[in-house]
């Protein structure tokens, strides 16, 4: 519905008018009740996805109960196959072949698994004052002051010389130790709260605490060092120089919990982009024989510019597509011509709080349904691919036609900022594109609002692209 559908007419020009309405006047009983139990298995999906590689294998996970399979390269499938593609444990393409070939198309939807974190440097130990760090490099555009005094886990893989992966997650099980970045007491802050917020934390500040226990037999200088390596040696099997091949992160250990005496909301790290990645995910894991070949991506890299072998830039995807279209004689490019993409990425709500950031008439609002953005970018909508109306008209009338209630979105009002999404590298690759996504409040804070009734209007949205013909 373009949400004013069902909106009873008061006078004889309403229907001129385009009237937006809130989720919670549109939905029927039954659907906000359907709405509700999906937030549950969100939540629970969330709760464990804290970094891409968790993400991915809780994808896979899902995905082979219901009967997704490994793709073979080479081999030939048929319509209703359902297949899964790792890129190198962080990002995930599944697929259900469709009715129609190659050449008509897929219908994609494609969000990221990675967010904004703390990531651990290369030679990370060190020991201070008797208490031992870890240097970190933060990853992703987060506010820095927001990451200090508050719990961390610690999530990744340790691979060590002879390629043994260890697999690390230390913070999550309620008898875990945890971590934390330690900040100053506002008694002798006096200095710092002059700073302005980008500059009172510095990243080379993000420093994790993470041992003050001494080895008494260590020479004097090392002895929490020694201490915090001989406890990871016992656990781990590995020494010091194994960082030097580590990818540990940081994040934020807080549960995801409902927010509001409603619980209307839900509140947790990492919404920016896996709720639409569970949206995507729920809705292809659903498909039996769709018309199209339709397609969810998981990938990883977004928050820093999609580049890398396991970004959206990465020829992982297109090595896939091809190979589906050569089993069939069909040419990759044909096949992008045809096809459509949703970038299912989050977008900024309009927060009440900071008013002047936005502008009303055209900013996504926090139950109003799927946000859909015609372009991002900043400055002059440099960076964005601009969808065509032609396209803006197609989403219209699938949502319509799908009964997903959505609005119109765009990232702040002109020139106070921007931002991108894969749409960009999705649309290199002619496949008409357009942004849909959950609008989220504090986005890349540690801790992430939506609300339910956009998470559910997502996971509809996404339903309706895999139904188109
Ligand atoms: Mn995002
Ligand atoms: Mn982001």
């Amino acid at each position: 519905m373009d949400n004013n559908k069902e909106t009873k007419k008061n006078t004889k020009y309403d229907g001129l008018l385009y009237q937006q309405k809130n989720c919670y006047e549109l939905m029927p009983e039954d659907e906000l009740n359907a709405c509700y139990v999906f937030a549950e298995n969100y939540k629970r999906f969330l709760d464990g996805a804290r970094t891409e590689r968790l993400a991915v294998s809780m994808a896979v996970k899902l995905a082979e109960e219901k009967g997704f399979r490994p793709y073979v390269y080479g081999q030939k499938v048929a319509p209703g196959d359902k297949v899964y593609d790792i890129n190198r444990g962080k990002a995930l393409t599944l697929a259900v072949i469709g009715e129609k070939p190659m050449s008509a198309g897929i219908n994609l939807a494609a969000a990221h698994v990675d967010s904004p974190r703390v990531d651990i440097k290369q030679v990370p130990l060190y020991e201070d004052s008797e208490m031992a760090f870890f240097k970190t490099h933060y990853y992703g555009g987060i506010k820095k002051y927001q990451w200090v005094a508050i719990p961390l886990e610690l999530h990744g893989v340790i691979v060590k010389l002879d390629g043994t992966v260890i697999d690390v997650s230390i913070g999550a099980g309620a008898d875990e130790p945890q971590f934390t970045i330690t900040d100053l007491l506002p008694h002798l802050g006096a200095d710092q709260m002059k700073k302005t917020m980008s500059e009172a934390i510095t990243g080379e500040g993000l420093n994790i605490v993470i041992g003050s226990r001494p080895e008494k037999e260590a020479e004097s200088g090392s002895k929490v060092k020694v201490m915090v390596l001989k406890l990871l040696n016992e656990k781990y099997g590995i020494t010091e120089a194994d960082f030097l091949s580590a990818e540990l992160m940081a994040v934020p250990a807080f549960a995801v919990r409902d927010i509001g005496f409603d619980r209307s909301m839900i509140g947790g790290y990492g919404q920016d982009d896996r709720v639409c990645a569970y949206c995507e995910l729920a809705a292809i894991l659903e498909q039996e024989k769709p018309v199209k070949t339709a397609v969810c991506l998981l990938v990883d890299k977004e928050e820093i510019g999609s580049e890398g072998v396991t970004g959206m830039k990465s020829q992982f995807f297109d090595r896939f597509i091809a190979d589906l279209c050569r089993s069939e004689g069909t040419s990759l490019y044909d096949c992008f011509a045809n096809s459509f993409c949703l970038s299912a990425d989050v977008s900024n709500a309009f927060d009440p709080n900071f008013p002047e950031v936005s502008e009303k008439r055209n900013n996504a609002k926090l139950n109003y349904g799927l946000s859909i953005i015609k372009f991002t970018g900043s400055r002059g909508k440099s960076g964005a691919s601009d969808a065509t109306g032609e396209v803006v008209a197609k989403v219209r009338k699938m949502f319509a036609e799908n009964q997903v209630i959505w609005q119109m979105g765009e990232l702040g009002k002109v020139d106070q900022g921007g931002g991108g999404t894969v749409a960009m590298f999705t649309s290199q690759r002619n496949i008409n594109t357009i942004d849909a996504g959950v609008p989220v409040l504090s986005m890349h804070a540690p801790f992430e609002v939506v609300s339910k009734a956009d998470l559910y209007m997502a996971y509809k949205g996404m339903q309706a692209l895999f139904r188109e013909k």
